[in-house]
């Protein structure tokens, strides 16, 4: 039988490839990883990678459509076609075009959860670790935001400014899982426990976060906080990194159905198959990577 562990780590050897795995990527693939992190830590890999000849990016269609953008010279593969975010898919440049119409003096922050197309038309991206700093760091006291509905209103709550959210009902189909209720039933099983909050999440559950943040930000979170246990609002997959970096705490997701299934696409077969036969070749044409390029690079600047 073929040991499909054995295989990838010797075509990545042979094909100098460096394999990046989101926070959210099953346990297996996260273990095989060069690196492991959040869309901000990965895209800043991409982007710094010098030695590799080929970018693995086991995540989703934005984040490897990232890499390509950022560091052009490299073969980026995606190793699964069909992992798509749905909340990418959400705003179109008609949209975002319509918006900046409407709206001539306010600029345009992207969550990089938006599809190449769509960064080509704003002003700045930023993750969920940076959104409010970015926000921040414009003189505009009105902007638009999208596609994150939430993340639009958690950053409006921590600046201050006026945010005009595109589309008007832009989600995360896993994040809108999460209900306050299940953390209070959990609450009342583990009492000591913190509970930490994405702010993909809904407002009431950002009500009963102990802590809002990045996914990166909830690793730092846990590691450095005194307590024992906590209670997990987001993708399940970042229990396991939460467990292997904190192996004398005790983490507990507060909602078990809490999975991306566009993030669990990709096996060890298919990351297998993506490395040998070298698909599936992530390609953003220059005209839209160089206005996109420019948007990712000022949110670099900003932190
Ligand atoms: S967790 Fe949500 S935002 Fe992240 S890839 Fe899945 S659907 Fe998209």
């Amino acid at each position: 039988m073929l040991d499909l562990t054995a295989e990838i780590q010797k075509l990545k050897r042979e094909k100098k490839a460096v394999i990046l795995a989101h926070n959210y990527q099953r346990p297996e693939i996260q273990d095989i990883a060069d690196y492991v992190g959040d869309s901000i830590e990965l895209s800043r890999k991409a982007m710094q990678e010098k030695e590799a000849e080929m970018i693995v990016f086991c995540a989703v269609d934005f984040m490897a459509q990232s890499a390509a953008i950022l560091n052009p010279t490299k073969k980026v593969l995606l190793p699964t076609l069909g992992a798509r975010c749905p909340m990418a898919q959400m705003l179109t440049t008609d949209e975002i075009r319509r918006a900046k119409a409407q709206h001539p003096k306010a600029p345009v922050v992207l969550y990089v959860n938006t599809l190449a197309e769509a960064k080509a038309e704003s002003d700045i991206c930023c993750t969920s670790a940076n959104a409010v700093e970015v926000i921040k760091s414009l003189k505009a006291e009105t902007v638009l935001f999208g596609p994150d509905r939430n993340l639009a209103e958690y950053a409006a709550e921590k600046t201050g400014k006026t945010i005009i959210p595109l589309p008007q009902w832009g989600f995360c189909p896993t994040h809108l899982l999460f209900q306050p209720e299940d953390v209070k039933v959990l609450k009342q099983q583990h009492p000591s426990a913190v509970v930490m909050v994405h702010p993909e999440c809904s407002g009431e559950m950002r009500k009963v976060a102990d802590f809002i943040g990045s996914t990166s930000k909830m690793c730092r979170y846990a590691k450095e906080s005194m307590a024992q246990e906590f209670i997990v609002g987001t993708e399940e997959g970042i229990l396991h990194r939460l467990r292997k970096e904190n192996p004398e705490k005790k983490f507990f997701t507060a909602y078990e159905g809490a999975v991306c299934p566009n993030m669990k696409l990709t096996t060890l077969e298919r990351l297998y198959v993506s490395l040998k036969e070298e698909k599936h070749l992530v390609k953003v044409p220059e005209a839209v990577a160089a206005k996109a390029r420019k948007a990712l690079e000022r949110m670099f600047q900003v932190n």
